[in-house]
């Protein structure tokens, strides 16, 4: 699929760059000290080698090919490292420092999706594809880089100021946090697959019963409560996405297999029971304000909430309309992106972020809580072909990065891979990362709880 075209944008200056980054820099720790952190021009304390070309005035989406350089036993990628011969940071006397590459123009260019919103690469869904991005050419998609160059500013303002940087606690001190949520797509058709599967083997005796228990009992997707349970089980609270869409989209893609008035009742006993309930917006709402809009007003009759979420039906997102569209229907936080090829850090950071808005020079007012595992993910025709053994192996130093830097791990598990029939993404490896998450001690939140973090510290700042 083609993007929309490039809307006009306003131009970046390098202060906007910085002004961005550091707001996100400074909301990572706790009580700050006042430190002048930035380019040669304003006499910083800590000084930034400035990029010494003209990326951020062009429309490029990738800059030239990163140089990697040893960060606390870490190997990392460097955009924009125009002293390649020069240390990566030179703590100075006299309360100075000083850091020998560009790492806020590369914060920057990471988090706020340059790459996507100036690349007119889009899958069959319209998404920006993996394969397209800097994290899939040079192999750090399991890396948040973009706390590594944190960490490197926390050492030099820990040396300027003399004073130790505690990154942010969450609740009940735990250092990190995971965020349990579920797309809500299928809720009928468990029986469709296997009753076809002993019509096509000719097996009438099979095909009979798989009809029988349809006609019968309750389908083996239709469980929404046994999700919320299971979840219960390690401490944790689910947030569901809804979808309230039952038609196809025009290309045939389905959006959901159930009407939204048909499981009012459920929606009512999972919110009793602490779940959160969030909107999940069908196939193409991503582009549509209109048909956006609908969609939020309908979830808000049946379900009003004074923290309005959102995670788009196949992970779609359009960075060049997107951000927009949540900023003017209010919506307070989205969790659409990760890559739905790969699991990782689509924009290289585990921690909430706001997404910049290129249109208006500044970051949206909407908090993204980017998804970091879907189940699809690990077991695909068209992802990743993990064997069950092998999901938790591979998804675990993506974890101890999280933990390292006292991030939220975001997991979507559709509540039809709750189903034991399904033996390759299905409960046993969901609850094995369970047992991993709790085993490390992390809090488990919702995007309630994670909103009003970060409300509160934005009113400390
Ligand atoms: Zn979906």
């Amino acid at each position: 699929m083609v993007p929309p075209p490039l809307p006009a944008i306003t131009t970046l200056t390098a202060e906007v760059r910085l002004t961005y980054v550091l707001q996100h820099f400074w909301a990572a720790y706790v009580d700050v000290p006042a430190v002048r952190i930035g380019y040669s021009a304003i006499q910083p304390q800590i000084e930034v080698a400035a990029v010494a070309h003209g990326f951020f005035a062009a429309a490029a989406p990738y800059p030239s090919e990163p140089h990697w350089r040893e960060w606390n036993e870490q190997r990392l990628p460097f955009f924009f490292d125009d002293n390649r011969q020069l240390p990566l940071l030179e703590l100075l006397p006299a309360s100075r420092a000083r850091i020998n590459t560009d790492i806020i123009s590369a914060a920057f260019y990471l988090l706020s999706g340059w790459q996507e919103f100036f690349s007119a690469e889009r899958d069959q869904h319209g998404r920006f594809p993996y394969a397209a991005s800097v994290q899939a050419r040079y192999g750090f998609v399991a890396v948040p880089v973009v706390n590594y160059y944190f960490d490197i500013l926390k050492t030099a303002v820990e040396h300027v100021t003399g004073q130790t940087l505690h990154p942010r606690r969450w609740a009940g001190g735990a250092a990190w946090a995971s965020f349990i949520t579920h797309d809500i797509d299928n809720l009928r058709n468990a029986w469709k697959q296997p009753a076809k599967a002993a019509l096509r083997r000719g097996n009438l005796p099979e095909f009979g019963r798989q009809l029988w228990r349809h006609f019968t009992q309750k389908d083996a997707w239709d469980n929404l409560e046994l999700v919320q349970q299971t979840v219960a089980i390690y401490g944790a609270k689910s947030t569901f996405f809804f979808l309230p869409e039952h038609r196809k989209a025009a290309n045939g893609t389905p959006n959901a297999d159930y009407s939204l008035n048909s499981v009012r009742a459920d929606i009512g006993a999972l919110n009793a029971a602490g779940a959160e309930i969030q909107l999940h917006a069908s196939l193409g709402t991503a582009t549509n304000l209109n048909q956006l809009t609908q969609e939020a007003m309908v979830k808000m009759r049946s379900e009003p909430t004074d923290v309005p979420g959102i995670r788009f039906h196949y992970l779609q997102w359009e960075p060049r309309i997107t951000p927009e569209l949540l900023g003017d229907l209010a919506f307070t936080y989205d969790s659409t992106l990760g890559f739905a090829e790969h699991y990782g850090f689509r924009n290289s950071y585990c921690l909430p972020f706001n997404p910049f808005n290129f249109q208006r020079g500044q970051p949206g007012n909407f908090l993204e809580i980017p998804l970091n595992v879907m189940d699809a993910t690990l077991h695909h025709p068209r992802y990743l072909q993990l064997a069950p053994d092998e999901i938790l192996p591979a998804l675990t130093p993506m974890f101890q990065e999280i933990e390292r830097f006292r991030g939220v791990c975001t997991v979507l598990w559709h509540n039809e891979n709750f189903d034991p029939a399904n033996q390759h993404n299905g409960p046993v490896q969901f609850r094995a990362i369970m047992e991993y998450l709790r085993g490390r001690n992390v809090a488990f939140v919702n995007g309630q709880d994670i909103l009003l973090r970060h409300e509160l510290v934005r009113g400390e700042r």
